[in-house]
């Protein structure tokens, strides 16, 4: 089971947290908890580690806002002890839980599990602070924002546990964003792919991290909600959304489509008048790469004849908002490399995109979505695609209406809203 830090905001909470860990114990199941700090905490952490020192050191940050779990693990474990269940805390550095040393953005290795084995077995729930670990020369390290998800995974896959719970303030996935679409639908299972690309493209229920890891260790991942009462279902029932393997999902249950993301946080770049030679690409998109910039969509035009020189074309992509002003240096920088006449730049843009494995096997998904979008007069300004996902660009002012209309487009309107 893991609880995220509106979970464990304040006494009341956690003990309300107890409860729920009481009863699946009660049914018989041996129980590891894994805690995030309470919200907001990690955000006051690392405020004092700024005031401190704009250029802190990362280790000493980690053992700072490692502490937020510290605090919420030893409480969980008094308020079930409280109760009557016997509980322990175990911090990252006392199972172990091992990780390289990229602190603050660290990654899982080998974790112990000798001793949570034997205090399961003994009748123990056990208490782990998510987002923790420990480096080979024994500092402490934490596993970038979120990580806590991470970190249960990590924790079911080494115990090999029938399922990892993700407790949450949503009651599970989603086909889209049920306050854009009050007809959304919950969704029963999804499988790794398409939670990575849904993740990835906006809809954040959880860390991407950990649903690589739940993919590549094969945990079974439940994400349900964590404010319901004592007469909530039990678990076991599957009242959230499985994330599963795709030969988990049968013929009968699969969608052609199985949920829409929408993302406003990029903004596109076009640059004018690229040479039109080998090497220009590249020239533009290595300077970025140097910046650690990640740019997603990109679209060539074709070469035109730009009066009486060498052919030229303009070439469009995009970058997260935030880290715009960074390109357009990194641009400017390299633009007697690159050679573009002018750069042009806009966030006033949204991408949408339909993810789902049915259209793997079928035709015509990427045309009913431009089709759909056609209709409404909504212009297309890039587009991207995989296996499972087709993402357009459009403008930020007409993403809702798109996300609507594509819903009800692909039959994924549920009979009432929800
Ligand atoms: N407390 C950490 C954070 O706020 C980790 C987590 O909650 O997942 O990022
Ligand atoms: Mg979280």
């Amino acid at each position: 089971m893991k609880f995220g830090g509106t979970s464990m905001a304040g006494i009341e909470r956690i003990r309300s947290v107890a409860a729920r860990v009481k009863r699946e114990v009660a049914a018989g199941n041996q129980v590891a908890v894994v805690v995030s700090a309470m919200a907001g905490e990690t955000d006051r952490l690392v405020g004092f580690c700024r005031e401190a020192s704009p250029l802190y050191d990362p280790r000493e940050y980690d053992v700072v806002v490692a502490s937020g779990e510290q605090v919420t693990s030893g409480l969980l474990a008094i308020a079930l002890q409280a109760i009557g269940v016997p509980a322990r805390s175990w911090l990252g550095w006392q199972l172990p839980i091992h990780t390289d040393d990229a602190f603050a953005k660290a990654r899982i290795g080998e974790i112990d599990t000798d001793a949570l084995d034997a205090s399961l077995a003994a009748g123990e729930v056990a208490v782990i602070p998510g987002f923790q670990g420990v480096s080979d020369d024994h500092r402490i390290t934490t596993l970038g924002r979120g990580g806590s998800d991470t970190s249960a995974v990590a924790m079911a896959a080494a115990m090999k546990a029938d399922r990892c719970d993700i407790y949450t303030d949503v009651d599970g996935v989603y086909t889209t964003d049920p306050r854009i679409v009050p007809r959304a639908r919950k969704l029963a299972k999804v499988t790794y792919e398409e939670m990575l690309e849904l993740a990835s493209v906006g809809a954040k229920v959880l860390q991407t991290r950990s649903v690589g890891l739940a993919m590549k260790k094969n945990v079974r991942v439940q994400v349900l909600s964590s404010f319901t009462g004592d007469d909530a279902p039990m678990a076991d029932t599957l009242p959230g959304t499985m994330i599963v393997g795709e030969e988990e999902i049968t013929e009968v249950e699969r969608q052609l489509i199985t949920g829409i993301a929408h993302d406003k946080n990029e903004a596109k770049i076009t640059l004018t008048a690229v040479p039109d030679k080998p090497g220009s690409v590249a020239a533009i998109f290595e300077p970025l790469a140097a910046a650690n910039i990640n740019v997603d969509m990109i679209i060539q035009n074709i070469a035109h004849q730009s009066a009486g020189s060498a052919s030229a074309t303009d070439v469009t992509f995009t970058v997260p908002a935030a880290d715009l002003a960074r390109s357009i240096e990194a641009l400017n920088q390299a633009r007697g490399a690159i050679g573009f006449a002018d750069l042009v730049h806009d966030t006033r843009v949204a991408k949408v995109s339909v993810v789902g494995v049915g259209m793997r096997s079928h035709a015509g998904v990427a045309s009913t979505m431009f089709t759909t979008l056609g209709a409404r007069g909504i212009n297309i300004q890039a587009i991207s695609t995989s296996e499972i996902k087709v993402s357009v660009l459009i403008h930020e002012d007409e993403t809702e209406l798109a996300v609507r209309v594509l819903h009800t487009a692909y039959g994924l309107d549920a009979e009432e809203a929800a």
